[in-house]
């Protein structure tokens, strides 16, 4: 503390030499919430610059201490035997009790952590993953899982006794659940309370615990349940199933569980979004007559008009039958890139024909309307 203890009291407070005690006290638990490391998470100084106003509250609030800095400063205040040290105080948080009283900024500043009361939790949450084909993600399915989770001990119902046994008061906290335990801080002592760790904050005990689950309530228990995977999930969505997490402590409510869903790769398709897309042979002869192709979809196949003329990766659409949107009724389409297969390993006479074919074709037959950059936009996906 050997900067703070150069600065003067009335300049850290900000108040005139003049002030009563209540605006010394006004001015300290301003800027108590204002210094509270807490809330100033990203001020590395945060907490010298909290104890700092403290030491400064300490000395002005004490009608005694003051007259004797107002008169001699700092220097009197050492000879006359007064040596701030916080370290000894415990911490920030004690003395915010010490000066505001409990719970009074608990939920302000999120907590201390260490005098939570001792009522009913909730249980954890769980999470599982599983996996399912892209035929179960499109029609969506139920899944059957099975996992460990922290459940209420039917034998005792979750109160720790064994059945038939009297539940008595807690002799260690004498039934309160909480015990008192008392820190130091520069404003006095502050009475912590802490969980009782015999009957847990129950407050009661059994007398004789439950041999199902030594007493705790509560025990690791095989759970099966059947989780709804909706039509149109997609990998790495997680379903929520409320309530079906560990259970809650002190009849607190139970957690949740979720479910991370992934879809297997299906060799017939590539899923983009909504929409599937997949690829089809389709030899050059036919692509310049045009023909039909059996296309495979999500639940078999359909026929598939390629016209002709179709040109190598162009891409055809059957509109609706990609997969169904997680929300609304809407599906996505099946688009197929056409794979112009040019015919290898040519017998004679295939040979022959192609070559009468070549010469026969004119200019008229082969004349493209799109640039290089289509084309090339085209071969490389970007249809
Ligand atoms: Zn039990
Ligand atoms: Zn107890």
């Amino acid at each position: 503390m050997s900067t703070s203890a150069s600065r003067d009291y009335y300049e850290i407070l900000g108040v005139p030499r003049t002030a009563g005690e209540a605006d010394i006290k006004k001015a300290f638990r301003r800027l108590a919430r204002e210094l509270h490391p807490d809330v100033n998470r990203d001020d590395p100084h945060a907490e010298e610059k909290f104890k700092e106003a403290a030491e400064a509250y300490e000395v002005l609030s004490d009608a005694e201490r003051r007259a004797t800095y107002d008169r001699y400063g700092h220097e009197g205040l050492r000879s006359g035997g007064y040596a701030p040290n916080f370290e000894g105080f415990g911490s920030v948080a004690d003395i915010f009790e010490a000066f505001f009283g409990g719970g009074a900024f608990g939920g302000m500043f999120g907590g201390g952590g260490q005098s939570r009361p001792s009522g009913p939790s909730q249980g954890g949450d769980i999470a599982l993953s599983a996996q399912i084909d892209l035929t179960e993600a499109a029609h969506g399915t139920k899944l059957e899982l099975g996992f460990e989770a922290v459940a209420v001990c039917e034998h005792c119902r979750g109160n720790g006794a064994e059945p038939g046994t009297p539940i008595e008061t807690c002799s260690r906290c004498e039934g309160s659940g909480q015990l008192r335990v008392v820190t130091r801080t520069p404003f006095g002592q502050v009475m912590r309370a802490t969980v009782c760790e015999r009957c847990g904050g129950d407050g009661r005990v059994a007398s004789s615990p439950c041999k199902v689950c030594d007493g705790r309530g509560r025990r690791v228990q095989h759970t099966k349940v059947t989780v709804e995977v909706p039509a149109g999930i997609a990998s790495g969505q997680r379903i929520r199933v409320p309530g079906h997490g560990h259970a809650g402590d002190r009849g607190g409510p139970p957690g949740d569980l979720y479910v991370l869903i992934r879809v297997r790769d299906d060799p017939r398709f590539v899923r983009d979004g909504d929409d599937l897309v997949t690829a089809i042979d389709v030899s050059a002869p036919l692509a310049a007559l045009g023909t039909t192709v059996e296309v495979p979809t999500i639940d078999g196949s359909l026929e598939l008009e390629v016209p002709a003329g179709t040109q190598p990766h162009e891409v055809l659409v059957l509109r609706g039958q990609g997969m169904p949107a997680l929300r609304g009724r809407r599906h996505g389409d099946l688009r197929v890139v056409v794979n112009v297969v040019i015919p290898r390993h040519l017998k004679r006479h295939q040979r022959e024909l192609l070559e009468q074919l070549a010469q026969a074709l004119t200019d008229e037959n082969l004349r493209s309307d799109e640039g290089v950059f289509a084309k090339l936009r085209r071969a490389l996906g970007g249809s």
